[in-house]
């Protein structure tokens, strides 16, 4: 199948795949569809919207799992290799998507698809390998991955690899994604499309890995240009605006942000953490750093490896690791944090959803809600990195306290009852990154109303707060319009695919955008055509949670967050008139819903206007 009418850049088609012998099929995708959503978590959200019915159970065999290519893949911009994860998330029931990078997307886009979706359930663990090498039509085996079964992915990738040739590319899931944990991570070359439990979705449908390879290139509209504007964003990417993130990684981020009283502690009850000195990248970097690292296609480079006794590998750790593990624990033993980080790995954990349930367990240990013993007769308190260890490892076998963390914090507290929802905090069931709200009100916007829960990511709003663009302790009608902003950025960051780390290099985003899509694809893009696509994203994201059930209850924050006060801070009021105004200036409805006749637009198909 070869699409009439293919933009460089695109192949115009995607690969649905599924248990049986007439289980793989290509779909053709419309010229139009992929100006308008553009790929990454855009397309991705499309194909899920097509090929998922209406109230789906994530886990269940008719959930569709989508990975998303992107129009720059393959191209030489820098930080483009990355592909976005799509489904609807075992822990929100809600649009979940996540990004990745590296040699997967590359060799993904030279199957010779869009976007690859795996549907349906096999009767046994497989990996899915799909061959795009010589072949007009990719196709698609289905091996046994018994032997791969239980492996972390690290392993059952490098496997994988030596059984079918190293010029296949796999992404993989851990024991987590085997055993539906519903905060499992896919994982490609030790990066994690991360947050959401996708690899849940995956371990599911008993798919151990997907394997990728093939040959097909997509042509560049204008290859003089496309390398012009390769060789300057390369160029920039080793200035002044990513020299954090060469230098010291995201972890940089921790003292800076306890300055600002913005590092969430011990579950949240604190903005500030007296022994974060402990965990300063400065300390960290000279005494364990082994190498640095980057994605495949990248000029910045922010991958930090830090040394762990028994580790050869090292291991990578993030600011977000750092912080859910260390602070949000209470946790200031950086050798306990880098272990937990380095078990979350194995196991195919998401640092932030593993360290935000734990969190919210020390806490309901500590008000004596739980028995708190754990098998070594420690008591689960916070500040004991060695019991965060242990009850990692009881997560993925979901033994005694493991029970309680393998639910995720929402569902955990539901299940202890009494005032115990009152501390888990999360945003329709997906914990709370390391920002606190309180200190960040553009931020505490955007974690309200996000598609796929508490998300840093595809809000970006934290840029906001950080930048003075509005009073950051003072969130009102007016911080709003930035928020939007950022969330649109970020949308269109996400869909393009480039790495967010290049954004404080990109000084007129949009025009620069425009000229690399237009380089790539040939198609003429304007700056008010990429604010329209922006919107309709964005749109289409709740659009479909607005079809799984979302209500606008679940527009909020936890309620440890809020004051009482307005004047005092962060309050439901506060919190309340900003997402009003947020509401109209999308032009969604005062009960934060799409209008019908923009639901039906979306998609061109009425049912989606039903609520
Ligand atoms: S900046 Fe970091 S995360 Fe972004 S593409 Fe480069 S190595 Fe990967």
């Amino acid at each position: 199948l070869i699409a009439l009418s293919t933009p460089s850049g695109y192949h115009s088609r995607y690969l649905r795949i599924g248990p049986g012998p007439d289980g793989a099929r290509l779909v053709p995708v419309d010229d139009s569809v992929l100006r308008r959503y553009l790929g990454g978590v855009g397309l991705g959200a499309w194909v899920l919207a097509r090929e998922t019915p209406a109230g789906v159970d994530p886990l269940g065999p008719e959930a569709a799992l989508v990975f998303a290519l992107s129009p720059l893949v393959g191209s030489p911009l820098t930080t483009s290799a990355k592909f976005a994860v799509v489904a609807i998330g075992p822990l929100t029931g809600r649009l979940c998507d996540a990004l990745c990078s590296s040699h997967f997307a590359l060799a993904a886009k030279r199957v010779g698809v869009d976007a690859i979706c795996v549907t349906g359930r096999w009767p046994g663990p497989v990996a899915l390998a799909v061959d795009g090498l010589g072949r007009v039509e990719p196709g698609v085996e289905a091996h046994d991955a018994t032997d791969l079964w239980g492996l972390p992915a690290a392993e059952a990738e490098r496997r994988l690899r030596a059984r079918l040739g190293h010029d296949w590319h796999v992404s993989a899931i851990g024991p987590a994604g085997e055993a539906c944990i519903p905060f499992a991570t896919i994982s490609h070359d030790g990066r994690h499309a991360g947050r959401g439990g996708l690899g849940a979705v995956l371990g599911s449908k008993r798919v151990k890995a997907l394997a990728v390879r093939g040959d097909h290139r997509t042509p560049l509209a204008d290859p003089q240009r496309t390398s012009r504007l390769a060789r300057d964003l390369s160029a920039r990417s080793l200035g002044p605006a990513t020299e954090k993130y060469r230098e010291l990684g995201t972890v940089a981020n921790l003292l800076v942000f306890n300055r600002l009283d913005a590092l969430p502690a011990r579950n949240f009850s604190e903005g500030h953490f007296a022994e974060a000195e402990r965990l300063a990248a400065v300390d960290l970097a000279p005494a364990r750093k082994l190498a640095r690292n980057s994605c495949a296609a990248c000029t910045i480079g922010c991958e930090h490896i830090y040394e762990l006794g028994g580790r050869r590998a090292g291991v990578r750790l993030e600011y977000e690791s750092l912080f859910a593990l260390g602070p949000l624990c209470g946790v200031s033993d950086p050798d306990a944090v880098l272990r937990a980080s380095a078990l979350c790995d194995d196991c195919g954990l998401d640092t932030i959803s593993a360290g935000g349930t734990i969190a919210f367990l020390m806490d309901a240990a500590e008000q004596g809600w739980i028995d708190d013993r754990l098998p070594s007769g420690r008591r689960l308190r916070f500040g004991d990195g060695e019991a965060v260890v242990e009850l990692l490892s009881l997560v993925v076998e979901r033994r005694g306290l493991g029970a309680f963390g393998a639910l995720g914090s929402r569902r955990a507290a539901e299940v202890i009852g009494g005032d115990a929802p009152e501390v888990a905090m999360h945003v329709k069931g997906l914990e709370l990154p390391g920002y606190h709200p309180r200190a960040l009100h553009a931020m505490a916007l955007g974690l309200a109303v996000g598609t796929r829960g508490a998300d840093h990511n595809r809000s970006s709003a934290y840029d906001v707060d950080f930048s003075g663009r509005a009073d950051r302790r003072c969130g009102g009608p007016d911080t709003v319009p930035h928020v939007i902003e950022a969330e649109d950025r970020a949308a269109l960051l996400d869909s393009l695919i480039l790495c967010k780390f290049l954004r404080g290099a990109l000084t007129e985003f949009h025009a620069e955008a425009g000229a690399m899509l237009s380089a790539v694809t040939g198609w003429d893009v304007e700056t008010d055509e990429l604010h329209a696509t922006a919107r309709r994203i964005i749109d289409l994201r709740r659009a479909i949670n607005q079809r799984e059930g979302w209500t606008r209850a679940e527009d909020t924050l936890p309620a440890r967050l809020l004051v009482e006060s307005p004047a005092e801070g962060l309050s439901r009021t506060r919190l309340e008139a900003m997402i009003e105004e947020y509401y109209q200036r999308r032009g969604w409805g005062a009960d934060g819903r799409l209008p019908p006749g923009r639901m039906a637009a979306l998609l061109g198909c009425a049912d989606w206007c039903l609520p």
